[in-house]
């Protein structure tokens, strides 16, 4: 491709970014005239924009199909009933956008694409003979987001690529898994991107099969747990993030009569409700605090119950109790259950209600606790003489001095951006939809099922937030626009730089650089400015200035100060600047070209 002139490129900038972008890959991606916004969560991708995204679909899908995966179109516009087979169209909610057609036919915008793809296999697949077989797509997804916010990051309209594999057997699919998100790495990876893959559901039995990518960067939402030893590798979002048990969780275990245990007595408390209001008040740590939450399962009471200083994790409690549909007591709940105002309960005194005890708090001793009473609250409360628990488990969220819940090492806590997801999804799909295979013996088994997403237009502006400077974005070089910007001065009065500039603008594309030509009217400063704010990894100037002294001045978006290179070293410098390999350069060569 011969260098794109950038006085007919449709790049409109912006010197300011509009009021409303949130955050600051979408001002970036505004201001360097990538994207537009055309209504509430729904944006146009301009030909700057389209090039980064089209780089990474393009990198997505050789990584997709290195692992068999084979690319197809599923529809955008999904009928009703497959999505009442598997009960989606009911429990989806508001995120699923619904339409009818002329004849009152009721469909649904794509999300996801599950239904579909189950329905296509479960028509065509018979025999184990035709599995594994993994179907990919990359395509628009809509989803009706409450909040849409940070522009193509959290958009209703937004490019995914969705992949679904199926396999005669358990066994296959957790192979498969497994080279998935080594694809997922090798994605991610060749993007540039510093990220890490996370458990996203609980390790701690047989392996995780279910995977979170998160880009790392400040701005991020989500926050990521990760051993600092690589060699262990643990990494969980925080909302699955395993807290190890403490040592002295076994102290529960004592007997009633426990001579450590000191008498209970009722404090005057009034008016405060937190453990760190009650904690300054009495002296005491939190640590030596009880703190119970009220949560209401199939209209019965359950508490749970945390040392003062920990956080509940309701994931957690919901998983050790096997009942997702768990809530929160209201404030006439606490009441009616157990005879006080919220920030007043304690567990002793209520021998019909089953607590379930974080590990932590089974290791208090002497604790302070609620009283049951309004303005009250009690010390020295002990297990299991003054109450009992139903069970035990790990239900809290890990604070940044938890040991790793590996190998006992340093945590750390970074803030990343969930660009990818993988899961295995089991026989739920196959099962509800009747997607099966005749096996070895000829009996109908359901395909076992595994689905892998990535966010395209999440995965830039998420490159975006970790790669950018005061002045603008800075592309890792396999994902850029552009790999160059040439910017020519000086040409009409100096025929030495038209020559080095004819052999420049020759040289560098058909060694398959990408060259964006600053041919616009116009000083120096605008288009460095320009170059900066979009964000092209290397800027080549050619003047009558550059020339005496020596060449052609190259400046790595990143680096502080240009250097000189003769023109005849321009294009083997520029790839070893932008650690391009030169072999490239060197198999597309003008003779090559010319043939
Ligand atoms: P989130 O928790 O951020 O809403 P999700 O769990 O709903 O994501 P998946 O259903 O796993 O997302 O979708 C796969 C990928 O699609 C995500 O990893 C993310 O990169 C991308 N994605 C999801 N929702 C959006 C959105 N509203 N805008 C842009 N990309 C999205
Ligand atoms: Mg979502």
């Amino acid at each position: 491709m011969p260098a794109a002139k950038l006085s007919s490129f449709f790049l409109p900038t912006l010197r300011e970014a509009p009021s409303d972008a949130d955050n600051v890959s979408a001002k970036l991606m505004l201001r360097s005239g990538m994207i537009r916004k055309v209504a509430s969560g729904i944006y146009e991708w301009l030909p700057l924009g389209l090039r980064v995204l089209r780089k990474i679909e393009g990198i997505i899908r050789e990584e997709m199909n290195a692992i068999g995966g084979q690319e197809v179109i599923l529809p955008v516009v999904q009928p009703r009933a497959l999505w009442d087979e598997t009960a989606r169209w009911g429990v989806y909610g508001k995120e699923l956008l619904r339409l009818k057609d002329r004849k009152d036919g009721e469909f649904c915008f794509a999300p996801t694409a599950e239904e579909v793809v189950t329905d296509l296999v479960r028509r065509e697949i018979r025999s184990w003979r035709q599995l594994p077989l993994m179907l990919y797509q990359i395509g628009l997804k809509f989803r009706d987001e409450i909040r849409p916010r940070f522009g193509v990051m959290r958009s209703r309209e937004f490019l995914m690529k969705d992949a679904y594999s199926f396999h005669a057997g358990e066994e296959d699919v957790n192979r498969y898994y497994g080279e998935v998100v080594g694809a997922y790495k090798k994605i991610f990876n060749r993007c540039g991107l510093n990220f890490r893959p996370v458990e996203a559901q609980s390790g701690a039995i047989g392996g995780s099969f279910s995977h979170e990518f998160m880009v790392l960067a400040e701005t991020g939402e989500e926050t990521i747990v990760s051993c600092a030893d690589p060699k262990c590798g643990y990494a969980a979002n925080i909302e699955r993030a395993e807290a190890s048990r403490p040592e002295d969780a076994g102290r529960g275990a004592s007997s009633a009569d426990d001579p450590n245990f000191k008498k209970p007595e009722d404090i005057r408390t009034p008016g405060l409700h937190t453990v760190e209001e009650v904690a300054d008040f009495l002296h005491e740590s939190p640590k030596r605090f009880l703190k119970t939450q009220l949560y209401v399962l199939q209209g019965k009471p359950v508490m749970a119950l945390l040392r003062g200083d920990h956080q509940l994790n309701e994931a957690k409690l919901a998983a050790h109790l096997g009942a997702p549909d768990i809530r929160r007591a209201g404030e006439e709940e606490y009441v009616k259950f157990l005879g006080c105002p919220v920030g007043f309960a304690g567990p002793q005194g209520h021998p019909d209600v089953p607590i379930h005890a974080d590990f932590a708090a089974l290791g208090v001793l002497n604790g302070v606790t609620g009283a049951n009473k309004n303005d009250f609250h009690t010390i020295h409360i002990n297990n299991p003489r003054d109450f009992k628990i139903a069970g035990s488990a790990d239900l809290r969220m890990t604070t940044p001095d938890d040991p790793c819940p590996r190998c006992g090492g340093k945590i750390e806590w970074h803030k990343g951006i969930e660009v990818g997801h993988a899961f295995k999804l089991g026989t739920k799909y196959s099962q509800a939809m009747g997607a099966t295979y005749l096996d070895k013996s000829q009996n109908p088994q359901p395909a076992v099922m595994g689905c892998y997403g990535i966010g395209v237009g999440r995965t830039v502006a998420a490159a975006i937030e970790q790669n950018h400077d005061a002045n603008g974005i800075r592309w890792p070089a396999a994902i850029a626009p552009f790999h160059a910007v040439l910017i020519v001065l000086d040409e009409a009065e100096d025929s030495r730089v038209r020559e080095a500039a004819e052999k420049l603008r020759g040289e560098l594309p058909r060694a398959g650089l990408e060259i964006l030509e600053d041919d616009r009217e116009g000083s120096p400063g605008v288009k460095f400015k320009d170059a900066d704010l979009i964000g092209i990894p290397l800027r080549v100037v050619l003047s009558k200035k550059s020339l005496d002294r020596g060449g052609a001045e190259l400046k790595l978006r990143s680096a502080p100060q240009p250097e000189i290179a003769p023109i005849a070293e321009c294009l083997p410098r520029s790839l070893s600047l932008l650690g391009l390999p030169a072999k490239e350069a060197a198999a597309i060569t003008p003779e090559v070209s010319k043939l």
